[in-house]
């Protein structure tokens, strides 16, 4: 039952097939052979803009343009940038007014960055504290509450889990008086639930105010943006953003590799999805079966967990909110917390990503993947899991210097390096691109079959999780008091209750992408009626 299939296949290849080396008039250069930009999304009160691309292809180069912090020397690093040039250029354009006033430094932006764990390290007071700092427009009860951080408001920012960090983050930035806002990724961390409270808001300011984002969980993006600008090119080396698109025709364009207006294929496949559900016909080997269990943190937290089976080779998708369990389950399975009734049959071993990775140590990556990996040298290891994940270029690197995306990355091989029976991952697209989204799931899917292995994925991006997993665990309850899980379903069923809990249901568009239908549209009425959340009949 694969949920997204590529047309061709993706390994290694991912250079772009029919794109200019190099153009004409870029709008920004960084020295002499730096990095190119060329063009600029441009923000509309009204509106929520989206740039969709994969990191490093210069999205927040262009909005520090944007926002005054660069003048952009259109491509002449020497020059003295002026804002006379740049506004000739730009006459006539949809740009020229908003770059008029950055030239007068009359934008005040408001940011909210990608990476937001630098936060504790420059401000040191309570969660309340910070909030009433950046609450220009008097919004911020309202945010408090929409976001659910009444429980937090008393600790200090230091101590705070990195979900509650980016909610913090998010109604920071919208609760300031702005001219434009940014959001550079609102959904690593957040449970889908949160993801959507975080949308609707996004939504709510931007009826007033101009919004851009970056997001990378296409569902949602799918639904909080108005328009996309596709960012493509070399990441590290040149970045082209387009003229807007609408935003489900920019999405489609974007998974299709291919921009009709502009003529330019940059990826030599295409990500599609399956309309319809289907059984999948192997049948795998038993890895470990579970019998009913249930767990207790004193009198706070209760876990029950319903019987079932891993298999050996196959993908388990773990849904389910924050708070609800997830990560004591996979406690349990790794023998490391005890539950109070039930016991599984066997002891097996387990590799784990959690789902906050830290980096305290300077040695290079490449030393700590040997460490972690007997067959470093082999071709299985470069091919099925270096390249993949385009670790080459951080060997060198100390691992205290990775931004988030690439640590990310890093211990996600750190985890598949194991010797194990079952694979962990919590969350591993966080801070991932798109490609480096679909990419994993190959990588994760040839791991499991290539090794006989389970391999169980804790995520939020349905899109993902519906690309990655055979089967699917579904936890619901309230989060902080109980928890139930359930499963192993196959993914129509699994899908199914989990959205059903959740109130969402999604459609399928021409190109057969699911959608997340307007809640109580006639569709999502209709679908509801059928009990078809996710999968056609
Ligand atoms: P994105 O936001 O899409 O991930 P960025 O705009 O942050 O991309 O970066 C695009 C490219 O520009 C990267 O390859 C980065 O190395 C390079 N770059 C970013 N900032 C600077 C800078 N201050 N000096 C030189 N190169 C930079
Ligand atoms: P998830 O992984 O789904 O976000 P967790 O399994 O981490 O959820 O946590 C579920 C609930 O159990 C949370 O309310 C959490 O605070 C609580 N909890 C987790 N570990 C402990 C512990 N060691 N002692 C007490 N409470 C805990
Ligand atoms: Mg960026």
């Amino acid at each position: 039952g694969c949920g997204i299939c590529i047309k061709k296949c993706p390994f290694g290849a991912l250079d772009i097939v029919t794109l200019p080396e190099e153009l004409d008039n870029p709008t920004h250069r960084y020295g002499t052979n730096g990095f190119a930009l060329y063009g600029l999304p441009s923000p509309v009160e009204g509106k929520v803009t989206g740039i969709l691309g994969a990191n490093g292809i210069g999205k927040s180069t262009a909005v520090k343009i944007l926002c005054g912090q660069i003048v952009p020397n259109l491509g002449k690093p020497g020059d003295d940038a002026n804002w006379e040039g740049i506004l000739k250029q730009y006459t006539g354009t949809e740009l020229y007014e908003y770059l008029q006033q950055v030239s007068k430094s009359l934008i005040k932006p408001s940011l909210k960055p990608q990476y937001i764990d630098y936060i504790p390290k420059v401000f040191q007071g309570t969660v309340s504290e910070l909030l009433k700092s950046t609450d220009e427009r008097g919004v911020l009860d309202y945010y408090i509450s929409e976001l659910c951080l009444e429980s937090i408001l008393d600790r200090p920012i230091g101590k705070v889990s990195g979900g509650e960090l980016q909610r913090i983050a998010i109604a920071a930035c919208l609760s300031r008086d702005a001219d434009f806002y940014f959001l550079d990724e609102i959904t690593p961390f957040l449970d889908i639930y949160q993801r959507m409270v975080a949308a609707k808001l996004i939504r709510e300011l931007a009826e007033t105010r101009p919004v851009v984002i970056v997001e990378h969980d296409l569902a949602i993006l799918d639904m909080l943006a108005d328009t996309v600008h596709v960012a493509y090119g070399k990441p590290s080396v040149f970045g082209i953003i387009t003229r807007p698109k609408g935003v489900r025709i920019g999405i489609n364009q974007y998974l299709e590799g291919f921009l009709p207006e502009e003529n330019v294929r940059f990826r030599d496949y295409a990500v599609t999805f399956e309309k319809r559900f289907h059984k999948r016909d192997v049948v795998r080997p038993t890895l470990i079966e579970f019998p009913v269990m249930e767990k207790k943190y004193g009198d706070s937290f209760s876990l029950t967990i319903s019987a079932g089976k891993i298999q050996a080779g196959e993908v388990l998708g773990l849904v389910g909110a924050n708070g609800i369990g997830k990560s004591t389950f996979a406690k349990i399975l790794a023998g490391v917390e005890k539950p109070d009734s039930g016991e599984m049959d066997k002891k097996i071993k387990i590799a784990y990503k959690p789902q906050y990775v830290k980096a305290d140590s300077s040695v290079s990556v490449e030393f700590l993947l040997r460490q972690a990996s007997r067959s470093f040298d082999s071709s299985y290891y470069q091919h099925e899991i270096i390249e993949p994940l385009s670790i080459t270029p951080l060997l060198q690197s100390s691992v205290d210097q990775l931004s988030g995306g690439e640590l990310q990355r890093v211990s996600i091989a750190i985890c598949l390096s194991q010797d194990a029976d079952l694979y962990i991952l919590d969350e591993p697209s966080a801070h991932l691109d798109v490609e480096q989204r679909v990419k994993l799931a190959r990588v994760l899917r040839r791991h499991a079959e290539g090794n006989e292995a389970g391999i169980i994925v804790i995520d939020h991006d349905i899109y993902l999780i519906d690309m990655i997993s055979e089967r699917m665990l579904v936890f619901d309850g309230t989060p902080g008091v109980t928890g139930s899980a359930y499963g192993p379903y196959d993914m129509k069923d699994g899908m199914n209750h989990f959205l059903k809990g959740l109130g969402i249901t999604f459609r399928r568009d021409q190109s057969g992408r699911p959608r997340i239908n307007k809640p109580e549209s006639y569709l999502d009425r209709e679908q509801r009626a059928k009990g078809e959340y996710y999968y056609a009949d």
